[in-house]
């Protein structure tokens, strides 16, 4: 085969409009039936994964032929998690408008490093950002990049701040690296997320050298055990403990640390959307006065993965500590979105997210917010009345539930997770284990709540009978 067969057969199948049609007429069929499908994979779908243990053949594959070992064998192995009864991680759901758009900005397959390769992808970034400061009431100026999580939405604003810190020193750290650097104290709640020591382990700070602040019942940092802070301090703090949904005090906290020229961070990865919601706004006052946020839509916004944010209050410092050069690199006078970004090359995820804000606008986004806590303190209130206990104050979408000893609540967990009926995680909770609950779907009803209890409530009693 030569390439000009090569591009023969690849017109064919872009010209066989009845392959497109099937990927269409397979994911309707995977969305309608989201509802009837056990949450998690049954035994005899896993198995089926073994289907695709194949060696690369030496011939194309007819594109129909693969679509459809996908859409039969595919399908039924994925987690059910765009339904209303999936519970694990803080994992959202998908809204159908920026579903129906990404199908669209797909076939664009627009690279939006820069302006003059994408204009359009660079206008939606500008609407984005613009729009986001607004709604999470951020200081006006804010900047914003894409990036594909709050993995690296932290990593970004991290290293703005490190920089930004040493350069208030005389260091140049982009320039000169760390290596005879002043030092820099780093400041984080002892409940922080594994992302942000991560990110510290990745910019040369340390995973073990951050003095962590002791944590309440809460997973939120005690206020009065705060060290010194001083201008060669990054502080991190929390919007959305991963477990129990706490917030740190912002108000308290990011005030003493621009007195002192530190610089605060919040990783607010699913937490930030508070500030959207009149009934949730209280948790996240004070947010305005940090100097970066990490923030994801693609959690409690329900945006398509992968669609994380980094917002800096000064756009010179998180330009500075993410450009690049090179001699073809064309920076223009419009959004080069390469500048804001680790990355220079990804996917458009401006277009989805510009789709989910606009689909839902203001009310809609505060309706979706205060829903999902709503649900989950339901779902806390009823599995309370069924016996269990349930051991956080429900502020924000997280329920950590246990039952009477650690024994029985791993069994119950167990038999949640096979059943089908629902999805629940695990985790250790002040010494506890726990089962671990986050609803974070627009599709999760007061009917999924109330069946899931039952499900929670049949696998507490099969767990008692073993
Ligand atoms: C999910 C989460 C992260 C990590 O975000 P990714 O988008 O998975 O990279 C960080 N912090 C908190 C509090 C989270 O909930």
């Amino acid at each position: 085969m030569d390439i000009k067969d090569l591009q023969e057969s690849i017109t064919s199948t872009k010209n066989d409009h009845s392959l497109f049609e099937k990927s269409k007429q397979y994911s309707i069929e995977y969305m309608e039936s989201i509802s009837t499908r056990p949450v998690f994979p049954d035994d005899s779908s896993l198995a089926d994964l073994n289907r695709f243990n194949e060696e690369l053949q030496e011939a194309p594959s007819d594109p129909h032929e693969l679509l459809t070992m996908l859409h039969n064998y595919g399908s039924p192995a994925t987690v059910a998690q765009t339904g209303g009864r999936y519970f694990g991680f803080v994992n959202g759901n998908i809204l159908p408008s920026a579903l129906a758009v990404k199908w669209l900005a797909d076939t664009w397959d627009q690279n939006p490093a820069l302006y003059i390769i994408s204009p359009i992808v660079a206008q939606l970034e500008m609407v984005c950002e613009k729009w986001l400061v607004e709604l999470l009431g951020l200081p006006d100026e804010t900047a914003a990049g894409f990036v594909s999580g709050s993995s690296t939405a932290t990593l970004c604003g991290l290293a703005a701040g490190r920089d930004s810190l040493l350069a208030g020193k005389g260091w140049d750290a982009q320039e000169r690296g760390l290596i005879g650097a002043p030092n820099i104290k780093v400041v984080a709640g002892a409940q922080a997320h594994a992302t942000v020591f991560k990110a510290l382990s990745l910019l040369g700070l340390g995973r073990d050298r951050a003095f962590l602040v002791p944590a309440d019942d809460q997973g939120c940092i005690i206020p009065e055990k705060i060290p010194e802070l001083d201008d060669s301090t990054l502080l991190i703090l929390q919007a959305g403990n991963v477990n129990s949904g706490g917030f740190d005090a912002f108000e308290d906290l990011c005030a003493k640390a621009r007195a002192a020229g530190a610089w605060t961070h919040v990783d607010g990865a699913f937490g930030l959307w508070a500030a959207c919601s009149c009934d949730t706004k209280h948790l996240t006052r004070g947010i305005e006065l940090a100097d970066s946020w990490s923030l994801d839509a693609h959690k409690t916004l329900n945006a398509p993965y992968d669609c994380g944010i980094v917002l800096c209050k000064s756009r010179d410092a998180l330009i500075s500590s993410m450009q690049a050069s090179g001699s073809y690199i064309q920076y223009s006078d419009n959004r080069d979105s390469m500048l804001y970004t680790p990355e220079m090359s990804r996917r458009s995820r401006g277009v989805d997210l510009w789709a989910t804000l606009k689909s839902l606008g203001k009310n809609g986004i505060g309706a979706l917010v205060s829903g999902l806590n709503q649900r989950a303190v339901q779902m806390a209130t009823e599995l309370e009345s069924a016996g269990f206990q349930v051991l956080n104050q429900v502020v924000f979408n997280q329920v950590l539930v246990a039952c009477d000893s650690d024994e029985l609540t791993i069994e119950t967990l167990k038999g949640i997770q096979k059943s089908g009926e629902c999805w629940a995680g695990g985790a250790k909770w002040l010494g506890k284990d726990v089962i671990r609950l986050s609803i974070c779907s627009w599709a999760t009803t007061s009917e999924d709540i109330k069946r899931s209890v039952q499900a929670f409530i049949l696998a507490r009693a099969n767990a008692l009978t073993k």
